[in-house]
């Protein structure tokens, strides 16, 4: 992955102050918008399985992300809970040796009609403008057209907010069905069943806008499942098509009890009496409930990922390794002073990572962050803090395939009167403060800074560090080049250290 790359795309997060967000109760959306319908892929498949080569290896599968934001760019998914929603979805694809890896930064989108959209149509249309060929696109956003979130076939996954938390299963469940898998109550979406009626045989459903491609036309919307039997007698042709997942006709979010199970007794067409498997992904069971594929789905799903999704699966691994240990802290910590408006935090490097997510925070909690920022580097400076507070701090190594624990919590007492001085007040002049692109630096020193090692820095607004040089200035004026062209326009931090204290100046980079 280009590093460069990472960090343009993550130059849109805001640093200061994250909220929690309100973004609805998941219990009053629809489980998935993904209605009855069967993979013509997968119809094939299962009439004439295809005898594909799998070795078994990890299929490392390309995601692009998509993260809707209302037209001013508030209400964005933010790193740590897009970190924690990726994470479970491969902890849940673990049995599978199917991991999911970012191929592409993270793509931020501003549109106040797509991050809450209320029709499939409105996705679609949002999939149809922004989609990245050669990755499976998956869009988050405060609105999914009223549901945890739903798969088009031919386009991508949209996914609620509400419901990508770090113990929810929706993000599993949708792309279960973008790699073929139907629900194993298929027929019965939209439906209610009833145990005071006679169990039907067959069921007709309606799946416009979910077929394979958007181009089928009437009547093909409508097709027929037939109720699947506990004894197995019809389960290669009645409802998902799949042995191992039994009968299940319950197209609701329903609880389980302690072996995984629905409350609610059904009873096939024959009379025979059976309850629900609320341990698979596929069915609507409540996400505490929800805990495996089973070994044909798994077949199924990396046997398509094998053939006409195989443009979505990298030749070789995309990382050096999977990151799980946690970063070390290095400074400040054990609540030593450290200044409002530059403290560098720093931590060592986690075996793998290539980025970390920082946050520091006034609560134990981190519910909300006076800092937050995504760096590939192993410090980060924190700036207009509060005064005289124990603030908390943390960081969460990640790369491309995998997302490391949060480290321990470090803490500082953040002070107003320290060794960081003004260029002014320090006796310096660094200029010009509005730079152009390409225009070195001009730094006149005071004597007593002069022919010692010094660390140059500078900062952007979000803390990320994106120059460093070790040097010593022997003359009054010097010159200091910057890589200025490779930097987008806005405000930036210049912080010179040495054993005198630091430096600090303001600049801003004009546009070319
Ligand atoms: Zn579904």
């Amino acid at each position: 992955m280009k590093r460069a790359l990472l960090l343009l795309l993550l130059a849109g997060f805001s640093h200061a102050p994250v909220m929690a967000q309100v973004e609805g109760d998941k219990n009053a959306l629809h489980p998935c918008g993904t209605p009855a319908g069967m993979d013509p892929w997968l119809r094939k498949y299962l009439a004439t399985p295809i005898d594909v080569h799998d070795s078994n290896d990890t299929l490392w599968t390309a995601l692009q992300i998509h993260l809707l934001a209302r037209n001013d760019g508030t209400g964005r998914f933010g790193p740590d809970r897009m970190l924690d929603a990726f994470h479970r979805l491969n902890e849940d694809f673990a049995q599978t040796g199917i991991r999911f890896y970012f191929k592409h930064p993270w793509n931020l989108l501003n549109s106040s009609l797509w991050f809450e959209h209320d029709s499939v149509v409105q996705g679609r249309e949002m999939m149809f403008a922004n989609n990245v060929p050669g990755a499976l696109n998956v869009y988050f956003m405060a609105r999914a057209a009223g549901n945890c979130g739903y798969n088009l076939p031919y386009a991508g996954i949209a996914m609620a907010h509400a419901c990508s938390g770090p113990n929810d299963h929706t993000w599993a469940h949708e792309m279960g069905h973008a790699l073929a898998l139907p629900h194993p109550f298929l027929g019965w979406e939209g439906k209610q069943y009833n145990p005071d009626l006679p169990t039907p045989d067959t069921l007709l459903y309606d799946y416009t806008h979910f077929h394979a491609d958007p181009d089928t036309i009437v009547p093909a919307p409508l097709d027929t499942a037939l109720v699947e039997y506990v004894d197995g007698r019809n389960c290669t042709i009645a409802a998902d098509r799949i042995c191992d997942t039994g009968p299940d006709y319950l197209s609701y979010r329903w609880p389980c009890n302690a072996q995984g199970q629905s409350n609610v007794q059904q009873r096939d067409p024959a009379g025979e009496p059976f309850f629900s498997d609320g341990t698979l992904f596929m069915s609507y069971a409540a996400d505490n409930c929800q805990r495996r594929f089973t070994p044909q789905q798994i077949q199924i799903m990396r046997t398509r990922l094998l053939t006409d999704r195989a443009h979505w699966v990298a030749p070789a691994a995309p990382v050096t390794g999977l990151v799980v240990q946690a970063a070390q802290l290095v400074a400040p910590i054990n609540s030593a002073p450290s200044p409002v408006n530059a403290t560098v935090l720093q931590w060592r490097a986690a075996p793998n990572a290539t980025h970390y997510l920082v946050q520091a925070s006034k609560v134990g909690s981190f519910g909300i962050r006076d800092f937050e920022a995504v760096v590939s580097d192993t410090f980060a400076l924190a700036q207009n803090l509060t005064p005289n507070w124990n603030y908390f701090w943390r960081v969460r190594a990640f790369n491309a395939a995998s997302v490391g624990p949060y480290s321990a919590s470090g803490r500082f007492l953040s002070t107003a009167v320290s060794a960081v001085q003004t260029a002014g007040e320090a006796g310096w002049s660094i200029y010009p403060t509005l730079l152009s692109q390409g225009t070195p630096l001009v730094v006149e020193t005071p004597e007593h800074w002069r022919g010692q090692p010094l660390t140059l820095s500078v900062f952007d607004a979000a803390g990320r560090l994106l120059f460093r040089q070790e040097r010593a200035f022997f003359s009054e004026r010097e010159w200091v080049p910057l890589p200025t062209e490779k930097w987008a326009a806005g405000a930036y931090f210049f912080l010179c250290a040495g054993s005198p204290g630091i430096v600090r100046q303001p600049l801003l980079l004009a546009k070319p």
